[in-house]
């Protein structure tokens, strides 16, 4: 077995597990007993297939850009996962659990959202599916990100602020999980990213693993190989890096890049950068890095970017992080802008600030002439328009 895979318990080495409250341990013991067996079944993949192709619009680009080929002194892939449908690579898992929730027999889904991008994701999938839809979101995330929830209403999803902690993504994550506790019969938890209990950070991980199914399929196909010399992915939770990483993990020759929010830096009270300055905890079902204080108190997290701005990581990347297998940077605020608008002028691509924060990586980076780096975009910026207006001039 992979050093890298969950293992039966759902720990990736140290790092995992299912920290649950005993009324949910049906549901989430129904969900591990079946989950590979229902993904991995002929009925599923061709479903998820279709709809990857038909509605998401995959495979999506690997494009060459020559542009940061000549800027960084190799060669440069995107993958764009910018051009899916709904802007981001959030849709290829939402439509999975989707999937697995009808054929687990639910029928009511709940989802927590931070800058709003996966509430956005499950309310279409909702919508898609004619399922009810119940997002959580703290009430200061729903004040700066108007559109999306406007979005998301529009999508029939019923959008309820929460008022408690700090009222952002943390706090939405813990009343998700109140109300599947309240309603465990008929409602599927549809979580964003490769966190929670076990078995969702595997399960996320491999909703997402399609993007390196196809970075392999593409390389191959352009460069006549089928692995990179570098992956570089940003990291919130680890969902689009782990979709990147995931087929690769096993090739020790391919170096892997993660880059966090280190907001105003990784050394200031100002930061989101969790595999930098965390310390081991459970936070939201599972066992990982957390800021916290002394007293296992979490810390709020800061980034200029909304959707890289939570407390933990998922265990997986702990795991990679810890036992050297992928390296970690924190890239701060000022860096992701710049290597926005650099890419904005240089390619005509407006990254999400999320993204932004993996292309800010490639310059902290010493690469060889032959290398190949393949990096994951893994959203646009039209959502984060007003931030980057707000700081144009800085940038002239
Ligand atoms: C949500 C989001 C992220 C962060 O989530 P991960 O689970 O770490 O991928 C990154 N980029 C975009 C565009 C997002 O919407």
């Amino acid at each position: 077995m992979s050093p890298f895979e969950v293992n039966e318990e759902g720990y990736f080495g140290r790092y995992g597990g299912a920290y649950i409250p005993e009324i949910l341990q049906p549901c989430v013991k129904a969900l591990r007993d079946n989950y590979r067996a229902i993904i991995d079944s002929d009925d599923f993949r061709k479903e998820y297939d279709a709809l990857l192709r038909d509605y998401v619009g995959r495979p999506s680009p690997l494009y060459r850009s020559e542009a940061l080929s000549a800027l960084h002194g190799c060669t440069v892939y995107l993958k764009r996962e910018d051009l899916n449908h709904t802007g981001a690579h959030k849709i290829n898992n939402a439509i999975g659990q989707i999937l697995l929730a009808r054929r687990l027999g639910k029928s009511r889904i709940v989802a927590e959202t931070g800058a709003g991008q996966h509430g956005v994701a499950t309310a279409t999938v909702c919508a898609l599916m004619k399922m009810p839809c119940v997002v959580y979101m703290g009430a200061t995330d729903v004040a700066r990100q108007r559109p999306n929830v406007e979005k998301m209403r529009l999508l029939g999803a019923e959008v309820i602020p929460v008022e408690s902690g700090n009222k952002t993504l943390k706090d939405a994550c813990n009343e998700a999980i109140r109300d599947w506790c309240c309603h465990p019969e008929d409602t599927y938890y549809l979580i964003g990213s490769t966190m929670g209990p076990h078995p969702y950070p595997d399960l996320v991980a491999r909703m997402q693993s399609v993007i390196s199914r196809e970075i392999k399929q593409q390389l191959q196909a352009k460069e006549g190989r089928p692995t990179p010399d570098y992956l570089v992915a940003c990291i919130g939770g680890g969902s689009n890096a782990a979709g990147t990483v995931f087929h690769f993990l096993d090739d020790a020759d391919v170096k892997i890049v993660l880059a966090e929010a280190g907001g105003e830096g990784a050394d200031t009270p100002r930061t989101a950068a969790t595999l930098a300055i965390g310390s081991e905890g459970v936070l939201h079902g599972s066992r990982s890095l957390v800021i916290q204080d002394e007293d296992g108190q979490v810390i709020e997290p800061y980034s200029i970017s909304a959707g890289l701005d939570y407390p933990g990581i998922g265990p997986l990347h702990a795991h990679l992080v810890r036992t050297g297998r992928a390296t970690s940077l924190a890239i701060t605020d000022t860096e992701a802008l710049r290597a926005a608008y650099e890419l904005n002028r240089l390619d005509g691509i407006l990254p999400a600030l999320e993204s932004a924060h993996a292309l800010g990586a490639l310059h902290r980076l010493k690469f060889k002439p032959t290398d190949v780096v393949v990096l994951t975009l893994s959203g646009r910026g039209d959502k984060d328009i007003d931030t980057y207006l707000a700081h144009a001039h800085d940038f002239d």
